[in-house]
């Protein structure tokens, strides 16, 4: 066998569909039972920095240390980011565009990434005061959450 190095390389395109488990571990589990059986959304604070991370988190991932004791955080928040999706996806209900945001809740220390909804594309911005709209049949996923809307 020789140490060369070939130049062609293949690409194959073809549609890709799977299913898979998630195992959330404890921490995220709690975040989930709460959201679906109380619609209460909480972090986790981390001992070393101090922050609330939301959703809740085992570990601080800028300090890497274990977080501990739960906070309850607010419905709502602030939009630090966004971004608008034209393409559909398996999943979601394919408004169009689907909107996505960065949200810090209050009382929270990190971005908590979400749909945006009742919202319309030229009126969002960074700043923007938003709050959480819950499904009504919720199943601790983190779409118990439906999207979260401008306040009002
Ligand atoms: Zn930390």
């Amino acid at each position: 066998m020789t140490n060369t190095t070939r130049e062609e390389v293949f690409v194959t395109e073809k549609p890709f569909e799977t299913w898979f488990a998630y195992s959330a571990g404890t921490v995220c589990s709690e975040f989930l039972t709460e959201l679906r059986d109380n619609k209460k959304i909480l972090g986790r604070k981390c001992p070393e920095c101090g922050r609330v991370l939301v959703p809740a988190r085992p570990t601080c991932a800028r300090c890497f240390r274990q977080t501990e004791g739960w906070r309850e955080v607010g419905h709502t928040g602030t939009v630090v980011s966004y971004t608008a999706v034209y393409e559909p996806s398996p999943g979601r209900d394919n408004v169009q565009p689907a909107l996505f945001g960065i949200i810090r809740l209050d009382g929270a220390d990190t971005g908590f990434v979400h749909m945006l909804g009742e919202v319309d594309p030229k009126d969002l911005r960074v700043g923007l005061k938003v709050q959480a709209v819950f499904d009504e049949e919720r199943q601790g996923d983190i779409r118990d959450i439906k999207y979260f809307k401008p306040l009002k």
